[in-house]
C-alpha cells in the first residue's frame, strides 16, 4: 500500500517537490531574484523611507514660500496649503505605526 505523500508546491512556478528541503534548494536555485523582489515590497510596507521624504518635500516647499517673494497671495496659500496637507499626512502615518 502506498502511502499519498503530501507535495510541496513551490509558490513561484508551481512545481511540486516530495520533501521541504528540495522545496527550499528549487527556490534558492531558480528564484532568488522573486525572493529579493520579495524583501523589497516588505520594506516598501514600512515606508521609513518614504516619511523621510515626505518631510524633506514639505521643507523644500516651506522654502520655496520664502525665497520666491514674487508669489502673489493666491500662490502663497496654496503652497502653504499643500505643505500643511502633508504635514498632516507625515503626522498620521507615523502615529499609526
Ligand atoms: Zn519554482
Amino acid at each position: 500500500m502506498e502511502e499519498i505523500k503530501k507535495k510541496y508546491k513551490c509558490k513561484y512556478c508551481g512545481e511540486e517537490f516530495d520533501t521541504p528541503l528540495e522545496l527550499a534548494r528549487h527556490v534558492r536555485a531558480k528564484h532568488k531574484r522573486a525572493k529579493a523582489r520579495e524583501k523589497i515590497d516588505a520594506k516598501r510596507t514600512a515606508p521609513l523611507e518614504e516619511i523621510a521624504k515626505a518631510i524633506e518635500a514639505i521643507g523644500i516647499l516651506k522654502g520655496l514660500q520664502q525665497v520666491s517673494p514674487h508669489l502673489n497671495e493666491g500662490e502663497k496659500k496654496i503652497l502653504a496649503d499643500v505643505s500643511k496637507r502633508m504635514e498632516t499626512l507625515v503626522m498620521y502615518v507615523q502615529r499609526s505605526k
